[in-house]
């Protein structure tokens, strides 16, 4: 009989899409897939290591599968991901639960772990950097859209990310790759394509000597059956006017920005070892928002080291007079090993709290009064499930899956279908439509 696989991955969609390379490894292998611990022979816990608070996620998570060892179904618990790459010694040592801790370039022998756990060997690796998976994808998204990782890694050196550390410097996939992916992914009905990476924008830098998003994105749009091309992670840097008026010329391409800026006070900017200031960041809004209807979306860091309460301020007033559709805000999280940790000012956990608060109260007036402005509007709307009150849940091209609110609409259709949807009352995150 086929041995029973269950994989919880957590964190970002840069790791979904390495959690479905391994589910496609194992289903082409013949192992049977179940979304059920309960189910699982072998369990997977895909691991976040991004942050402190997604690093005690990912331990609960374990701790939580390995109840199902206990009773008896499950014979292996195996740990990958960045928690697994970054502290493997010490997940080797303190947590006997796990029967493999698997690092992110390991992935292609995953089946191979599987096979030695079950025969009783414990075993460790990390050593290896990321490699880009072969497998074919078991896709884990709602089923007309998919992402794309493009590049894995980062050059940009933050200093308050363990990215670097954990995933290495910013390595792009060949646009051949890519784009073959992207038609194996059409043909199985995929119609929005997302580009992933740590940094889109710079896309092919390190493989073809000059950023090359705008290149793919006309590769993307030339596949048939590709309606909706939505990049996201562009750093404000390489945001050029060339890149904006691509985007909104470009058809199939969704007139939405997806902009993490993490800060506006040029001080704060310079001690996160951001590149560009609070001027550039501007003027990108500014020519986004000229060149076309755009949806724009960021995430913010509330009380990074030395951050001063005018300089809070600040950023409180720049999201009022430049409003975000879609906006995140987090506190500063201290992660080891990053300079931003060493730094003096490190602020009170009860301080960046209240801040994140203070960021998040002003963003649902914002959003609340951007949404309103879309009442009375048509949409062609994805809609991709039903929620409890049996409303449809849909999205346009101006809202991106996982991250953003919906589009909750009244009427009867089939589910992965597109319908036009006309806007008739906005909540704070989400709007409210009919189909017409
Ligand atoms: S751009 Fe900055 S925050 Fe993002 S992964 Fe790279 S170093 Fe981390």
């Amino acid at each position: 009989m086929a041995t029973t696989v269950a994989l919880i991955s957590l964190g970002c969609a840069k790791n979904q899409v390495d959690a479905e390379s391994m589910l496609g490894q194992l289903a082409q292998k013949g192992y049977q897939l179940t979304d059920d611990p309960a189910q699982a022979q072998v369990i997977i816990v895909n691991t976040c290591g991004f942050i402190t608070s997604a690093k005690e996620e990912s331990i609960e998570t374990i701790l939580d599968m390995a109840r199902y060892k206990e009773e008896g179904v499950c014979r292996a618990l195996i740990v990958t991901g960045c928690l697994a790459q970054r502290y493997a010694a010490q997940l080797e040592a303190e947590m006997p639960e796990a029967d493999a801790i698997l690092g992110i370039g390991h992935i292609d022998e995953l089946e191979a772990v599987i096979h030695a756990v079950l025969e009783g060997e414990r075993v460790t690796k990390n050593s290896r950097p990321y490699a880009f998976p072969a497998a074919p994808r078991v896709l884990s998204t709602a089923p007309r859209h998919a992402y794309l990782k493009i590049a894995d890694g980062c050059d940009n050196r933050c200093s308050y990310c363990a990215i670097p550390l954990i995933r290495g410097g910013f390595v792009s996939r060949p646009i051949d790759d890519l784009l073959r992916e992207a038609r194996v992914l059409a043909d199985q009905g995929i119609s929005e394509i997302i580009p992933i990476a740590q940094d889109t924008t710079r896309y092919g830098l390190d493989l073809y000597g000059k950023p090359r998003l705008i290149d793919l994105m006309e590769g993307l749009s030339e596949i048939e059956g590709v309606k909706w091309i939505r990049p996201l992670y562009l750093y404000p840097d390489l945001v050029s006017m060339t890149l904006i008026d691509a985007m909104a010329q470009m058809q199939k391409v969704c007139n939405y920005l997806d902009l993490p800026i993490q800060h506006i006070d040029d001080t704060i900017l310079r001690a996160m070892h951001r590149r560009g200031d609070g001027a550039l960041i501007k003027d990108v809004i500014e020519k986004t928002r000229a060149a076309g209807d755009f949806a724009l979306r960021t995430t913010l860091i509330c009380g990074f080291p030395g951050e001063t309460r005018a300089q809070f301020d600040a950023l409180c007033q720049f999201i009022t007079e430049y409003p975000f559709d879609r906006l995140g805000a987090f506190a500063y999280s201290q992660e080891e090993d990053t300079p931003a940790a060493q730094m003096d000012g490190q602020i009170r956990q009860g301080v960046k709290n209240a801040r994140v608060n203070k960021i998040m109260a002003l963003q649902r007036k914002i959003s609340h009064e951007l949404l309103q402005k879309r009442v009375g509007r048509e949409y062609e709307v994805i809609l991709e499930g039903r929620n409890p009150q049996g409303l449809l849940v849909g999205r346009s091209m101006y809202e991106a899956p996982d991250v953003d609110g919906a589009i909750l609409v009244r009427g009867d259709a089939p589910l992965g279908q597109y319908a036009r949807v006309r806007i008739t009352q906005a909540q704070d995150y989400d709007l409210m439509g009919v189909i017409v």
